[in-house]
């Protein structure tokens, strides 16, 4: 089977098997190989590695990833894509395509049983209904993992790489700079999939830290106060975290925090960096 990677191959195919694009499921296929190897070589794909690709869509990326990779797990929702995938994958003895919703599978158990628990990457042109969810769930969940080279949309990639005060920077920002470094691999224009999407896309690669940047002694509470910072990012802090339904801190307690850490009291959550907010939380945890 010819790279799927380029536009005629990837019609053929979706004309033989009769495929129905289904919009509820984020599918917008890569049709240019210029991108394909940006992102294998943003992942830094060795033959050693076993890589988590989610969505394989017809299996474009997952054939480039399996002629480079030890070993490729495939997770796919659409069960129309499989037997397109048992096709234009049969070639490949080192993949392994599972019928699943990523958000449903159990991932740690799926990295000990094809990696014996050790770090994983992933790989992935996501799909964008579903990108947060995927990449703070596999963080939130300690998957054992390298590193994450993601396709997603152009405005979720600048959110994930700004920086306190600019109007992108909100809780993506800080949930994903606590569990990872981001680099922005390369931007890629609509007509680079089919069908073309509406907005523009950019390659990212999330290398997870060992440890997190910051000491927050309790980041659940940390996330709860940064969630709450910026579901009222216009309020002051202050303000924000007392009107948040999931939190009880008198004004006076933020007030005094803020004290503390020389900070004014109409502050807004836009101005604080990671670390801030690392030792805000630790001040205002009970
Ligand atoms: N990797 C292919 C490519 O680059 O051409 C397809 C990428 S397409 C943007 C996203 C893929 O994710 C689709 O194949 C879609 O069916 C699949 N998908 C959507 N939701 C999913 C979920 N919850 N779990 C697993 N796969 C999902």
């Amino acid at each position: 089977m010819d790279r799927l990677s380029h536009p005629q191959q990837t019609i053929q195919v979706l004309q033989e098997h009769r495929f129905v694009f289904q919009k509820k499921y984020g599918q917008n296929f890569l049709i240019d190989p210029h991108v394909l190897d940006k992102i294998i070589a943003a992942a830094g794909i060795e033959s050693g590695d076993t890589v988590l690709e989610i969505g394989p869509g017809i299996g474009t990326m997952t054939q480039a990833l399996a002629e480079t990779a030890g070993h490729v797990v495939a997770v796919e929702i659409d069960r129309n894509l499989i037997p397109i995938l048992q096709e234009t994958l049969a070639g490949y003895s080192n993949v392994t395509i599972l019928n699943e919703d990523i958000l449903k599978l159990d991932v740690n158990r799926l990295v000990r049983e094809y990696n014996g628990g050790k770090p994983i990457k992933v790989a992935a042109n996501l799909p964008y209904y579903i990108t947060t969810p995927i990449i703070l769930g596999l963080f939130e969940q300690e998957v054992p993992l390298d590193n994450m080279t993601v396709m997603v949309q152009k405005e979720v990639a600048d959110r994930m790489q700004a920086a306190p005060g600019s109007k992108d920077y909100g809780a993506l920002s800080l949930a994903v700079q606590y569990y990872a470094e981001p680099y922005l691999a390369a931007n890629v224009p609509p007509n680079c999939f089919l069908p073309r999407p509406k907005v523009g896309s950019a390659v990212v690669r999330l290398t997870r830290y060992q440890e997190p940047p910051v000491p927050a002694e309790h980041p659940a509470f940390l996330f709860r106060i940064i969630r709450a910072a910026f579901n009222q990012r216009r309020k002051t802090l202050q303000n924000a975290l007392w009107n948040a339904a999931e939190l009880t801190i008198p004004k006076e307690r933020t007030a005094e925090a803020l004290r503390r850490m020389r900070l004014s009291e109409t502050v807004r959550g836009e101005a604080l960096s990671l670390e801030q907010f690392a030792r805000l939380s630790d001040l205002l945890f009970l």
